[in-house]
């Protein structure tokens, strides 16, 4: 600070130009190494259930801040010159997601020139004019209902209600699978051991030891996948979020085949 009360006016104001300007890129450069890390899914691997928890508790981004930049990301995806409007100073985070909803293969070039420079009042009234008969979409808040929708299923529905019945304690012996013929199915009771001993969460644990323990939308699924000969036993059942069951899964038969 005591630098910056010696600076002469103009070297106040030219630093401060180059200290936006820095700022800029660096959040451009933010957006799409988010989108990467989003595209690979390197937000499991990190031990976290979707990319908001990740940006809010590894990086404390407000929740506002995550969900702004995890829009920005998406559309990356789609609409990778959005990094340049970024790094440009064309388009603010705030613009990205108030056209993210409307934007397609065909409008994008249109929108991207006409949202240039343009304020959040402006973007607003620029959409209402362009897209008047649809209903505004706050897809920021949407985001993580879609991370619940996605994993709203009806294994993890069933392990949690079977799981959560209390009943009698059950010797381990009694769950083992008796049947020598291998089967995927998993009874309520033995549900409810893992149930048990996995707490109720996600057991998942990054190579750095951070335990993801998603409560939400859990599944049950194979240590040693039960399609490579792996049992339904105890020992080789466990509870995963369906964010680390579907990664797990995919990571697991791309390196299998
Ligand atoms: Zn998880």
């Amino acid at each position: 600070m005591n630098e910056i009360l010696k600076l002469k006016d103009k070297e106040l104001l030219e630093k401060f130009g180059d200290l936006v300007r820095e700022e800029k890129e660096a959040t451009a450069s933010v957006v799409a190494h988010l989108a990467e890390i989003d595209r690979r899914r390197l937000y499991a691997l990190e031990g976290y259930s979707s990319l908001f928890s990740y940006c809010v508790e590894k990086f404390h981004y407000s929740e506002s801040e995550a969900f702004l930049r995890i829009q920005a990301a998406r559309l990356v995806h789609t609409s990778p010159e959005v990094i340049g409007l970024l790094e440009d100073n064309k388009a603010t985070l705030t613009t990205l997601k108030l056209i993210a909803p409307h934007i397609t293969s065909q409008n994008k070039e249109k929108i991207f020139k006409e949202v240039e420079h343009k304020t959040k009042r402006e973007t607003e009234q620029l959409v209402a004019t362009l897209f008047p008969s649809e209903e505004v979409k706050d897809t920021i808040r949407k985001l993580p209902q879609t991370a619940q929708n996605l994993t709203r299923s009806g294994t993890s529905t069933l392990v949690k209600k079977e799981a959560s019945q209390k009943g009698p304690e059950i010797p381990q012996k009694s769950l083992a699978l008796s049947d020598t013929s291998r089967s995927r199915y998993v009874s309520g009771k033995i549900k409810q051991v893992i149930w048990k001993r996995d707490e109720g969460q996600c057991s998942y644990v990054s190579p750095e030891g951070k335990h993801c323990g998603e409560k939400n939308f859990l599944e049950m699924d194979h240590v040693h996948p039960f399609a490579l000969g792996g049992d339904s036993t105890i020992e080789n059942l466990r509870l995963l979020c369906r964010t680390h069951n579907q990664w797990r899964s995919e990571k697991t038969f791309r390196l299998q085949y």
